[in-house]
């Protein structure tokens, strides 16, 4: 069974439109984000609705962010009582002034050109958010999950892993949206830890190390990293500088970071 959305119109490439329209998946979807009316929900890309629909049912209320005038417009024509529709390019969003006082819930079917700046970017009112399911390339949600020693754990892991918890819950085929994209892609469950429970560090130095480490990833840590830290540094930091990058675990980049700081290596 498919879903009604707006009629006529013609999917945007620049905006990473690929519509849900799969009723299986989009139930499956619904069924592990499992809303209630006391959750206030933020979704970033409603597009034609198909999930904004169900959390409507589920939560009784959503709050969106979509880019897309024509989109934006038949949203609050169709939902002018349950849908909050901020019309705004999500990454330029100060995320701050969205329900300041209130913890939320964020999903979405992600526009994939804007994914990684767009995880980055919400990482600013992490302390605030209960949770975030959104879809994603299954090849960027591989590496946002993979653990030390995986051909694809890298930065983007190292760096979301410091700040979630993070689960892929299940992949969905090409088939399930129109226009149907090249790629699978996945479901991934974000939990943020609790601020008290981070460990402690320069988030610049560590931005910068794991970015270093990584941009040279084939490269020993002594020769990767060795505009912040001599090799006497890295070991004292319980770290071989012999080991790659892949190697290393999110509380060695942090022992690294800090010691990064400590020198006043940060931003050079
Ligand atoms: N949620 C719908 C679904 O599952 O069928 C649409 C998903 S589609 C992959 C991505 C949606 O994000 C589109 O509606 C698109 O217009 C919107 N979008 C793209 N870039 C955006 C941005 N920078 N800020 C907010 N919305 C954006």
């Amino acid at each position: 069974m498919t879903q009604k959305g707006l009629a006529g119109h013609k999917a945007r490439k620049r905006f990473g439109q690929n519509f849900l329209h799969d009723e299986h998946w989009i139930g499956r979807i619904a069924r592990t984000i499992d809303a209630t009316p006391a959750d206030t929900v933020v979704e970033i890309g409603p597009g034609q609705a198909a999930l904004t629909r169900k959390m409507i049912e589920q939560a009784g209320h959503v709050t969106a962010v979509e880019i897309d005038r024509d989109l934006a417009a038949w949203l609050r024509e169709t939902f002018p009582e349950t849908l909050t529709l901020i019309e705004v390019d999500a990454l330029k969003l100060d995320w701050q002034t969205v329900y300041p006082d209130k913890r939320i819930r964020i999903i979405g079917n992600l526009p994939y050109n804007i994914s990684s700046p767009l995880l980055f970017h919400l990482m600013a009112v992490a302390d605030r958010v209960i949770d975030q399911h959104f879809m994603l390339q299954k090849e960027v949600v591989d590496r946002m999950v993979a653990a030390p020693g995986s051909k694809v754990y890298g930065r983007l892991s190292v760096m979301l892993q410091y700040r979630y918890r993070m689960q892929k819950m299940f992949d969905v085929p090409p088939g399930a949206f129109t226009p149907a994209p090249k790629v699978t892609s996945s479901i991934v469950r974000m939990i943020p830890k609790k601020t008290e429970d981070l460990l402690p560090v320069n988030y610049q130095a560590f931005s910068d190390v794991v970015a270093a480490a990584f941009n040279q990833r084939r490269k020993t840590l002594r020769n990767a990293i060795s505009s912040f830290l001599t090799e006497e540094d890295i070991r004292n930091c319980e770290v071989d500088p012999g080991a790659r990058a892949e190697a290393l675990g999110v509380e060695a980049f942090v022992r690294l970071a800090n010691a990064v700081a400590q020198k006043g290596n940060v931003g050079i």
